[in-house]
């Protein structure tokens, strides 16, 4: 199997071409068709299996395929996309796909990550973002300060969710998805991701995705 049996966006099929993909790794394979059926997935895969494109390009495809303007004002953005992982690097790493995948297309990316001065993160951001990259404990700043809201939200990405739960994040991702803002489980589409599957994700599975597949590859 390629890409191009994928049903993929030919914009995304031209930069998946020039990254040097040539066919989708297992977690790629069953976790695009299931996200553009529009369908909430918890999947189990390892920091190598590709699951940053699993996510990315199925995402960029719906985005493309049903475009909405970014909503910005002077007062805050509101992502359609957002992603939440543990560290700095990996939101680099991520947003970096995200833009290499979405070139040539209407779709923005910006980044939020803690341990750093915020101001010019937000500037950024506020010049339009239909994809955020964030780090939660950063993130959770600037939706209490009303600078980035949830009202947009089409899709939500956890990542390295059992990183996440070691590290000590949880309080502020429960915190994050009890925003007011933050739009019902059947208005969005959730996608979890994680190494492993203890109980606890299990438990956070069932509560933040909404008649999910497990996929384990
Ligand atoms: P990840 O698991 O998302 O961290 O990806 C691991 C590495 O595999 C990254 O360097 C990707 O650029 C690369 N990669 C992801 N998908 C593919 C693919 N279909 N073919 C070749 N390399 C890939």
């Amino acid at each position: 199997q390629n890409f191009e049996d994928s049903g993929l966006r030919q914009l995304l099929l031209d930069n998946i071409h020039k990254s040097g993909y040539v066919r989708p790794t297992p977690v790629q394979k069953h976790a695009i068709p299931i996200v553009t059926a529009g369908r909430d997935l918890m999947a189990c895969a390892q920091t190598g299996s590709g699951k940053t494109a699993a996510f990315l390009l199925p995402i960029i495809h719906m985005i493309i395929s049903d475009p909405k303007e970014a909503v910005v004002t002077t007062e805050h953005c509101e992502p359609q996309v957002v992603i939440i992982s543990p560290t700095r690097e990996l939101t680099l790493q991520i947003s970096n796909e995200a833009r290499k995948f979405a070139y040539g297309s209407i779709i923005k990316t910006a980044v939020v990550y803690g341990g750093v001065v915020s101001n010019h993160q937000i500037q950024r951001a506020m010049a339009g973002c239909h994809i955020l990259v964030a780090t939660p404990g950063r993130l959770l700043e600037f939706v209490n300060k009303g600078r980035i809201t949830f009202s947009s939200l089409r899709f939500l990405v956890l990542d390295e969710a059992d990183r996440m739960l070691d590290m000590g994040f949880m309080p502020d991702i429960e915190r994050l998805m009890g925003h007011p803002t933050m739009v019902a489980s059947d208005k969005r589409q959730t996608l979890m991701f994680s190494a492993t599957f203890p109980e606890d994700i299990q438990r956070l599975a069932g509560k933040f995705l909404n008649n999910y597949l497990f996929l384990a590859v």
